[in-house]
């Protein structure tokens, strides 16, 4: 079969494509992995220098109650404002991150972009967040995605993170309450339409009681907003007679640090 002139760049660029493609994987083996930003992984975890350097923990001092950082330490057991003024249904919770630009590629990264090898690191700095709640634990309860989420993402981060956490401590996984009603996505919502949005969206389905009654719980998620979807995970819990719940999230939104009243 002869080559017309007109057919050879054609059949060019097509082997050039099918080179450029085989080359591509065979860098994609060869190449270090990737951070959340794309950037080459520098050090251990995961992550490129400069990201490394811009994660931004949470440590003490902080509410007791929420987490929230503050100034300065006002003494062991000082709430902040907002447990106060608007006490949640959990009883603690604790975040590894602030809430920022590197903490949302990361969570991005994980969940719309199938960087699970990112959970290790970020469940590992969850784990050593959440210690003090987790030593008191029984079980880790992820907050469900509903079936027809996970069937489009293939899977829940949070319960890819509570495996590493469980991991790492021991306190084994529970899926101990499912999503009955799917919910429209939080973003852009107030939060009073956020707390009606997820209103009756949980529950411990029948027979699944014993998982949960008399068990000091810890919900596990990636990132705490507004908490509506926590506080109604945790009041389902309650409800079916756990005994604590405690929440460890991965990324807590924190406005501006507080001054503890
Ligand atoms: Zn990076």
């Amino acid at each position: 079969m002869s080559v017309t002139p007109s057919e050879t760049p054609r059949r060019l660029t097509g082997l050039a494509y099918f080179g450029r493609a085989v080359c591509g994987l065979l860098l994609d083996t060869a190449l270090p992995p990737l951070c959340a930003c794309r950037q080459p992984v520098g050090g251990s975890g995961g992550l490129c220098a400069s990201c490394w350097s811009k994660v931004s923990f949470i440590a003490p001092p902080y509410c007791e109650r929420l987490g929230i950082p503050f100034a300065y330490d006002p003494g062991p057991g000082i709430l902040s404002m907002e447990a106060i003024a608007d006490p949640p249904a959990y009883e603690r919770a604790r975040a590894a991150v602030r809430f920022d630009d590197v903490a949302r590629d990361l969570v991005h990264a994980l969940k719309y972009g199938d960087r699970l090898d990112l959970a290790t690191t970020m469940g590992q700095w969850m784990a050593r967040a959440g210690r003090e709640v987790l030593g008191e634990a029984d079980a880790l309860v992820p907050v469900p995605l509903h079936w027809r989420r996970l069937w489009a993402r293939r899977f829940n981060q949070a319960a890819v993170l509570a495996k590493v956490i469980a991991e790492t401590c021991g306190v084994p996984v529970s899926h101990a309450i499912k999503r009955v009603r799917a919910t429209a996505q939080q973003v852009g919502l107030s939060r009073a339409e956020r707390a009606a949005n997820v209103q009756g969206a949980f529950r411990v389905p029948a027979g699944g009681e014993a998982a949960v009654h008399g068990r000091r719980l810890v919900l596990i998620d990636d990132v705490l907003t507004s908490g509506a979807t926590i506080d109604t995970c945790a009041r389902a819990l309650l409800r079916a007679g756990a005994a604590s719940v405690d929440v460890l999230v991965f990324a807590r939104v924190v406005a501006a640090v507080r001054t503890p009243i």
